[in-house]
């Protein structure tokens, strides 16, 4: 029997998999509910993965038509009026990283 459930949006960054819902929980983890800084509305939508197991990157250059650096991330969007917030994805790979290491032991320690 198949089923309609598609596996959750997953990259790896910086040796580390995050999904959708790491990113909703890094968002959720601070205190301030910011309202859309265009038309005040607090609904915001997340894409890890805009297009299929793709990222959002912007590269640099140094002008010579070569991209030597970038940066990756993830996007949330305005319900509303579609304004577009870029987080960064290491910041996000660093936070589950930190937040793996202080996690509690699940092994039989006594
Ligand atoms: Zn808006």
């Amino acid at each position: 029997m198949d089923t309609d459930e598609k596996a959750q949006p997953s990259l790896t960054i910086d040796g580390e998999n995050v999904t959708l819902d790491d990113a909703i929980e890094f968002l959720a983890s601070f205190e301030a509910t910011v309202g859309c800084p265009i038309c005040a509305a607090k609904k915001w939508n997340v894409s890890l993965t805009p297009g299929d197991e793709q990222y959002l990157f912007l590269a640099t250059t140094g002008g010579k038509g070569s991209v030597k650096y970038g940066l990756a991330f993830f996007i949330t969007e305005c319900d509303s009026c579609g304004y577009t917030r870029l987080h960064s994805l290491a910041k996000l790979a660093e936070w589950k990283k930190k937040k793996k290491s202080t996690a509690p032991s699940h092994g039989g320690e006594l």
